[in-house]
């Protein structure tokens, strides 16, 4: 036993530390500052752009988080200190928020599927069939396709009937943002237990069918639990000194254009190919094949507490944006109501900059009307650490929020 334990890696065991790593946030007021920003940005291991997540997204007025590892702090500093911009350290040491991440006691197997808690990809792919299995005559678990490392990407569909308009799901298109994939997993716990139970689900459930790809990025997920905590990408490599691929920069919405990195090293590499990603693939191939039958799409990141709502790949609306930004108003008040956490909202190129190939400027283009990004807690406290203590409060506020979209398609 001993053997097999010291041979093996538990979670986070044997995996990439962060000691002394910190996360600054960045408060540019001069085109110098964003120069300098767009420095940090340049330079291959230096600069992991926490939010927003890359330099060109950064304007002067507003902030940015950036980690920086431990042997380069002081230098970093100095240069910002230098250029005379105004900075915090929003976590001084990286690596003790990893060490405190599982903050929330396990309950007993014998209680069931705990919803609280962070869960391995291996666990999630698992929980995916047993909670299908649970509920046969609302729910269904399929395989839609292999990642690159051969992993299933599954779907779950939900409702009485399988051919009710769509309403979208999809968690975890990046690794590092654990909470996205625990939102999935307790919403789609929700909807099938309060199904004949609570007459507001019921209604949503009989008249919509929800399709929850609960992990999309299935492999960078179980990197980001294996070997480096603070993965985004996917895992495929094409012959490149850099692995992963960012999947929220390969999706046919103006393709490698603003915002995306053509350099394979870089956290927001568009691909060697439109679409080269699998899970890619199987989200826009399950659009385009649904097309007019999709009334909504709602992809969850983290973190920043934002909506964000189309375009991001270029400066223009979308047909409906008065639409979409008044759901986003009423979504995030509902959202509110429950632990007066406050979510702002507004098209993707409001920012000042763009960010081409995401998946939500994909789907209104594909016929998708309704078409969010939402960004999860927090707003860097913990930034992509966030402790599992926050799980069930983050899902008691999207409960809600989502049901605000989902009557407003119904
Ligand atoms: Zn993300």
């Amino acid at each position: 036993m001993k053997i097999v334990l010291l041979l093996g890696c538990i979670a986070l065991a044997c995996a990439k530390r962060f000691d002394g790593d910190q996360v600054l946030t960045l408060y540019p007021k001069a085109p110098a500052h964003l120069r300098l920003i767009k420095e940090f940005g340049s330079i291959d291991g230096l600069a992991d752009f926490w939010a927003p997540d890359t330099a060109d997204l950064v304007n002067i007025g507003g902030s940015v988080d950036i980690r920086f590892p431990s042997n380069r702090i002081r230098v970093v500093k100095r240069k910002i200190e230098n250029a005379g911009m105004e900075y915090e350290v929003k976590i001084l040491n990286l690596q003790s928020l990893i060490n405190n991440q599982f903050d929330v006691p396990r309950k007993s197997r014998a209680l069931g599927y705990d919803y609280n808690v962070y869960h391995t990809a291996d666990e999630v792919l698992a929980w995916t069939d047993d909670i299908a299995a649970q509920y046969p005559n609302i729910a269904r678990s399929q395989i839609m396709g292999k990642s690159e490392e051969n992993r299933d990407i599954k779907m779950l569909t939900l409702g009485s009937k399988t051919t009710n308009p769509m309403f979208v799901i999809d968690c975890g298109i990046h690794a590092r943002e654990w909470i996205s994939p625990a939102v999935c997993q307790c919403f789609v716990n929700r909807m099938l237990s309060n199904y004949g139970v609570d007459p507001d689900v019921t209604a949503m459930m009989d008249a919509l069918t929800f399709i929850v790809f609960p992990v999309l990025n299935v492999d960078g997920y179980a990197y980001s639990w294996s070997d480096d905590r603070m993965w985004r990408k996917t895992r495929s490599n094409y012959g490149t000194v850099c692995t992963g691929v960012d999947p929220n920069r390969n999706f046919d919405a103006e393709w490698s254009g603003p915002g995306s990195s053509s350099n394979p090293c870089s956290d927001t590499y568009y691909g060697p190919s439109m679409a080269s990603e699998q899970l890619t693939q199987v989200l826009q191939g399950f659009v385009r094949a649904n097309q007019g039958n999709i009334k909504a799409y709602v992809t969850f990141h983290s973190y920043s507490q934002l909506y964000i709502y189309p375009y991001s790949y270029d400066y223009k609306d979308a047909a409906n944006a008065a639409e979409l930004d008044s759901l986003a108003a009423d979504s995030a008040a509902a959202l509110q109501s429950v632990n007066n956490k406050r979510f702002t909202w507004g098209a993707g190129h409001s920012s000042m900059y763009l960010a081409a190939g995401g998946s939500d400027d994909f789907a209104i283009d594909n016929g998708v009307s309704i078409s969010y990004t939402i960004e999860l807690r927090d707003t860097g406290r913990y930034g992509f650490v966030l402790p599992e203590n926050q799980i069930e409060p983050s899902c008691q506020e999207i409960y809600p929020a989502l049901d605000v979209i989902i009557n407003h398609v119904m």
